[in-house]
């Protein structure tokens, strides 16, 4: 029992943390708020450390590995095939259970982050691939031009040969020294937990206004974890034993302290400390393809907001009673997929990118106000379904990679 409670005591730390920052903020949410305060230090502490650990991890990863090609292939492929097949079981599920129909439109005012968006459309998901000035992208915490400008200095130092000896020592030292650091921040997740559970539904005004809240939307929220169901325990668990031969209950046990720090966090960017530490030490994935994969992961490969995307905008057409063509769920289909790749890992970016899925279908962006309510709770779910897609595909490509396997 002892040696139980020594090794798990982290877990069982966060576990406690979730639980009763739930019970503080039901049934204190005055105090929960101000608790918050705990959590909003805690998730400073990660995102600090987020941008130096993609530049250092994904710059090593690339000089040691070399051959990005092969790998780089395959993560996209594998990322590309799991977000469509979440956002085919979203339209499945949303179709066979009609949430929307004969519902009365609760609230359709717009709300202010997506009405700056109007107009957001696939250029300005290609925008993000590269920048003219990386310290703004540093500055405005868009990380996917940070990996790219990482994966260039990776390629041009792992072509200097003899001469980037110095650079490679130095990277490996800073590699170090974060990881000290994302350790000394996983020792205070549980407390970093309980404030960001305990003062997010503090804020919504206690257990009963959550629930209310959820009963309200009932057969859409039913939609979405449902599907998320699916996927998670479903579709990716059979992937990760079919193409890596792990026992997905190891893994998912592996991966507990990530996933429930992405429940608690609503952003796969701020837990990818974690996401990597869990892969590498719990679950021994080999560091070099993890650093690589999962930063990549965390940006672009999200299975959970893939999957609410396309329930939501079907959700959305059906509360204003239209009914959608197969062409139309085609065009849903991709634009989904694309909404997710182009939504950062911070909270609510899938909010904001179904913009695009709306107006690719001629539906009103307005009808975003119908589910924005209650987002901030699906949003936990669908982030540790990302982080899980993200953890599995390190452990997907490791095998897939096995050359590149030794660290
Ligand atoms: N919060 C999600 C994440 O960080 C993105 C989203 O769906 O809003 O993975």
């Amino acid at each position: 029992m002892d040696s139980f409670i020594s090794k798990n005591r982290l877990i069982l730390g966060i576990i406690t943390g979730v639980l009763m920052g739930g019970v503080v903020g039901s049934f204190f949410p005055e105090f929960g708020t101000r608790a918050q305060i705990i959590g909003e230090l805690f998730l400073n502490a990660l995102k600090m450390v987020v941008l130096p650990l993609i530049i250092v991890s994904i710059t090593l990863s690339i000089m040691k590995i070399g051959n990005l090609g092969s790998l780089g292939l395959k993560t996209i492929a594998y990322y590309a095939a799991t977000t469509a097949i979440a956002v085919s079981i979203g339209i499945v599920v949303v179709t066979a259970v009609q949430p929307g129909a004969g519902s009365e439109i609760f609230s359709a005012s717009m709300p202010e982050v997506v009405k700056s968006k109007e107009g957001f459309g696939v250029t300005d998901i290609l925008r993000q691939i590269s920048t003219p000035n990386l310290f703004k992208s540093a500055y405005e915490f868009q990380i996917l031009p940070i990996i790219i400008a990482s994966l260039l200095f990776g390629i041009a130092f792992g072509k200097l040969k003899k001469e980037n000896q110095l650079i490679l020592e130095l990277l490996e030292t800073m590699d170090k020294a974060i990881m000290k650091i994302v350790h000394w921040i996983i020792a205070l997740t549980p407390i970093g937990i309980f404030g960001l559970i305990a003062g997010k539904i503090g804020e919504a005004g206690g257990g009963n206004e959550v629930l209310e809240m959820a009963t309200q939307l009932g057969k859409y929220v039913f939609c979405v974890l449902i599907g998320l169901l699916i996927h998670g325990f479903v579709i990716l668990p059979l992937l990760l034993r079919i193409l890596s031969g792990r026992n997905p209950v190891t893994y998912l046990k592996d991966m507990s302290e990530s996933l429930l720090t992405a429940f608690s966090t609503a952003s796969s960017s701020a837990t990818l400390p974690l996401t990597i530490t869990n892969t590498t030490e719990n679950a021994g994935v080999s560091p070099k393809i993890s650093k690589f994969v999962l930063p990549l992961g965390a940006t672009v490969n999200m299975d959970g907001t893939a999957l609410y995307e396309s329930v939501a905008v079907i959700f959305i057409a059906q509360s204003y009673g239209i009914t959608l063509g197969e062409g139309e769920l085609i065009v849903i289909f991709l634009t989904a997929t694309l909404a997710a790749i182009g939504a950062a890992g911070i909270p609510e970016a899938g909010l904001v990118t179904m913009v695009l899925v709306l107006q690719a279908v001629g539906l009103p962006i307005e009808g975003i106000g119908i589910i924005l309510a209650i987002d901030w709770f699906l949003d936990r779910f669908r982030t540790t379904v990302n982080v899980w897609g993200d953890s599995i595909g390190a452990a997907v490509i490791e095998k897939l990679e096995p050359d590149k396997n030794t660290v």
